[in-house]
């Protein structure tokens, strides 16, 4: 199996266990449910050969759901998948397969914060669209990142690309089988004028802020 396909499998069995787990929003309980262990510990690690798995977790980040435990949980899911020993062996070690591990348990935290039937629910109601994703950051607590992520990587084949602007800058890009007319960090004062009349964008104010979400769906 080739390394490009891995990110979409591994999202796939992410679904998957969502999916057996009736779509719980919240990887502590998800956890629990498991039959994971969860122990206070100095750093935030897992181990995932002994049974059961256990998460270690900071006392600060003991006991409720957060981005550190989605983190932690992604990485148990990424052992499980089985992906992550297939990188350890194509990179060599575990110490070169590190970053792309890291990276596969990131891109997980977005799925596993905001559910499919949420998902379908911000689609159903608005379209792929910029509106849906503050619908997403409001009905799942979720940071804006995180919910452009959601909504534009839901499905690898679809054409879906999104930004966030800080002032008068990209701060955040997402996409997905589709391209932006800028970059990450470069300075676009006026999105909208990037973008031909013909192309099914959308933007909406991200509440309470003067920054702006940008979606394109293909
Ligand atoms: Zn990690």
């Amino acid at each position: 199996m080739s390394a490009d396909a891995w990110p979409a499998l591994y999202i796939q069995f992410v679904k998957d266990i969502q999916a057996y787990l009736e779509h719980e929003p919240n990887s502590y309980k998800a956890l629990h449910r498991l039959g994971i262990h969860v122990r206070m510990g100095r750093d935030n690690y897992v181990i995932t050969q002994s049974k059961p798995p256990v998460v270690y977790l900071q006392p600060w980040f003991y006991g409720y759901n957060n981005e550190t435990v989605e983190h932690e949980y992604g990485h148990i899911l990424l052992a499980w998948s089985n992906i992550e020993s297939q990188m350890i062996q194509e990179y060599g070690s575990r110490e070169a397969a590190q970053p792309f591990i890291e990276s596969l348990c990131e891109q997980a935290l977005p799925f596993l914060r905001i559910t499919q039937p949420m998902v379908d629910e911000a689609v159903r109601r608005y379209g792929v669209t910029s509106r849906a994703v503050v619908f997403l950051m409001l009905k799942a607590k979720a940071r804006p990142e995180v919910a452009l992520r959601r909504l534009i990587y839901d499905h690898p084949n679809a054409e879906r690309a999104g930004f966030i602007t800080s002032g008068n800058y990209i701060r955040e890009v997402a996409r997905c089988n589709l391209g932006l007319p800028f970059s990450w960090l470069e300075r676009v004062p006026e999105p909208s004028a990037w973008f031909p009349s013909d192309i099914p964008v959308s933007f909406t104010r991200i509440p309470h802020t003067h920054n702006l979400i940008g979606v394109v769906a293909g």
